[in-house]
């Protein structure tokens, strides 16, 4: 059975095939959405344009958040070309590679300014454009990580970002829920991105954490696609303002130790 059939699915993000969004991307259309991507410098054209070739999709553009006027243009080409969407895909965060390393009290305030900004805002900037084009409800998702919550080493300011764009969830879902459009987010564990190679010591928090989660292993991109194919769906009709974790389980230890390491 194919959950988005008729659906229109904006999806921001894309960078190359790992990218998480791909692994959205690739199973909305599995699923029957037609989809537009976005993407965010023009250096990436040339990697996202065949990745949208290989599943259909003839919108493909340019988009920085960090700019308003970029977010008006994009918007309007959607309105133009599309008319109205069902489904909107925020996979996009920045932190700079100096903020990402070493002790969190040295982070700048210039390095915050735009980690939070990127990171965090876009989603308001993006939600307050798709609004009007989800005429029929809709659901807006975007991709957080545990370290909003708990201390993660190198995380930092990225950290405080998703901390500031998990509360930018609840009071969207509680602005937009009248209209019936919801919004989520899916804190996915450590994936290997473009993204993730700028945290320091990632790869050795990939084995930490496959070494511990519940389920021994890690998450992978296509994984995270089938959450947000729930959310996006009828299936998640119900479900607003909510946190949903695809992390083999990591977020609910208390004591990351498995009990066969203590003999
Ligand atoms: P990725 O590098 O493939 O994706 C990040 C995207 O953000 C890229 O496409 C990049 O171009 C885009 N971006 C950055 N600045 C932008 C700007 N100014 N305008 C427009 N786009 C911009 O890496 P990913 O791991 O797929 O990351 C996607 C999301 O998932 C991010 O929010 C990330 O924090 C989150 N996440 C990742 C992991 C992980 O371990 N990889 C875990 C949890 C959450």
């Amino acid at each position: 059975m194919k959950l988005l059939e008729n659906k229109t699915a904006l999806i921001f993000g894309i960078a190359n095939n790992r990218s998480i969004a791909y692994g959205i991307a690739q199973t909305f259309h599995n699923h029957g959405a037609t989809l537009g991507f976005s993407y965010g410098i023009p250096q990436l054209e040339r990697r996202v344009r065949p990745l949208a070739e290989g599943l259909g999709v003839d919108f493909v553009e340019e988009c920085d958040v960090s700019k308003d006027e970029d977010i008006s243009a994009v918007f309007q080409k959607v309105s133009d070309h599309f008319g109205t969407i069902d489904i909107l895909l925020h996979s996009i965060a920045f932190g700079g590679r100096d903020q990402l390393t070493g002790r969190f009290i040295e982070t700048s305030r210039e390095g915050f300014r735009t980690a939070l900004d990127i990171s965090a805002y876009s989603l308001i900037a993006l939600a307050r454009e798709a609004e009007p084009l989800m005429t029929d409800g809709g659901s807006i998702m975007t991709m957080t990580y545990y370290a909003s919550e708990k201390v993660v080493p190198h995380y930092n300011v990225m950290a405080a970002a998703k901390a500031a764009l998990e509360t930018n969830v609840r009071y969207l879902a509680a602005d937009l829920g009248p209209s019936n459009i919801r919004v989520n987010a899916i804190s996915a564990g450590p994936i290997k991105t473009l993204s993730a190679a700028g945290v320091s010591d990632f790869r050795k928090m990939l084995h930490y954490v496959s070494d511990r989660a519940p389920l021994r292993r890690n998450i992978d991109q296509l994984e995270v696609g089938k959450t947000a194919l729930w959310l996006c769906s009828d299936l998640a009709s119900g479900v607003t303002g909510e946190i949903v974790y695809v992390d083999a389980g990591y977020h609910i230890l208390g004591v990351p130790e498995p009990p066969e390491k203590w003999s």
